[in-house]
């Protein structure tokens, strides 16, 4: 088991598996060139899954595999299932853009995948266009279909950003109501890579928008993560959402997790610089040195992330899988 110097006992870590995508949302990644890297540039799936091992091993349970766009990386269908092959019993999730999702939702849930978190910032085409620079919605809402249609339990992210789509944080959430999938609203979280002048609404502002047509409760915290749950209740029905304010650090006593970076760094938490390269190991598949580094990781994993508001982070979501 992977306990840190606080107690806590990690058994679950996020991988990305690409830094490559095929959007260039306004908070991740506006200024990368479409053609970042190549195939061949990922750390190979073979040694992530090298790294799996041992981390399952040591009492892992849950997988998210994140990006970048994980969906763009070739065989991951295949790694999906050598995963679930490894234990059946791990909660392998993903995270995604839901571009490529629509043709790999059946092949996917047949492999073992359990969950999807899609990300989902606009209903209006021009709106998600001007955020994510590709004229997606089509492609999008088709893979949230398909993901419905074979019973994923699925989840939406939305990043509500001033002047671009916080008129729409309502709409999202009706949107999520009417499908009976579950939505998460997401601070923007500064960083030194998104568009200068983005501005994202803060929790206080989310709800005033939800409080102008539903009463609601505050809940708990979401124990697969930090968001923190409400319920809105009306005419006997109850729906759940849930915001993730990532400036806050309530959520820091119950983490449970740890990164796997595209570039094959190990990170004990997303707000602090430290990271270790596992990603000669996980290239020779060297066992020892794998678990030597995530034992190292769990212990300098810090009691409350280091976020400050007045400083920029200069972590790339797109590398880290957000
Ligand atoms: N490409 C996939 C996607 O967009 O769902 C997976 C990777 S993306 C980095 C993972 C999550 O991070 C998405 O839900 C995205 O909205 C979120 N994210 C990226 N940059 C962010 C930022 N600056 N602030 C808050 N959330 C961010
Ligand atoms: Fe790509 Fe996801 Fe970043 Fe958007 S948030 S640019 S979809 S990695």
């Amino acid at each position: 088991m992977l306990v840190d110097s606080f107690g806590r006992t990690i058994d679950y870590i996020r991988i990305s598996v690409t830094q490559r995508c095929n959007f260039r949302c306004v908070y991740c990644m506006p200024n990368i060139p479409m053609n970042i890297g190549s195939e061949e540039e990922d750390v190979p799936l073979e040694g992530v899954l090298s790294f799996i091992k041992v981390a399952i091993n040591e009492g892992v349970k849950k997988i998210r595999i994140t990006g970048g766009e994980p969906l763009l990386r070739k065989g991951i269908v295949d790694f999906i299932a050598q995963i679930y092959q490894l234990n059946p019993d791990i909660d392998i999730a993903l995270t995604t853009n839901a571009y490529l999702l629509a043709p790999l939702a059946k092949p996917l849930k047949e492999v073992g995948l359990k969950r999807i978190n899609i990300s989902l910032d606009s209903l209006k085409k021009e709106t998600i266009q001007c955020i994510s620079k590709r004229n997606g919605l089509e492609k999008i809402l088709q893979g949230i279909e398909a993901a419905k249609k074979e019973g994923f339990l699925i989840k939406l992210n939305m990043v509500p950003l001033k002047n671009i789509n916080d008129d729409e944080v309502l709409d999202i959430l009706e949107y999520g109501m009417h499908l009976g999938v579950g939505v998460r609203f997401i601070e923007f979280m500064e960083n030194a890579h998104a568009k200068n002048d983005t501005k994202g609404l803060k929790a206080r502002e989310i709800l005033e928008k939800i409080e102008k047509k539903y009463t609601f409760k505050l809940l708990q915290q979401d124990i697969f993560g930090p968001a923190t749950l409400f319920e809105i209740t009306q005419a006997q029905e109850s729906y759940i959402f849930g915001i993730i304010a990532p400036h806050n650090d309530d959520f820091c006593k119950t983490c449970n997790r740890i990164r796997l970076s595209s570039e094959g760094k190990l990170i004990p938490c997303l707000y602090h610089e430290n990271a270790i390269d596992i990603k000669e190991a996980m290239l020779y598949g060297d066992s020892q040195e794998i678990l030597k580094s995530l034992k190292l990781c769990i212990e300098n994993k810090p009691e409350k992330n280091d976020w400050n508001e007045n400083q920029t982070s200069m972590r790339a979501f797109y590398k880290t899988g957000g």
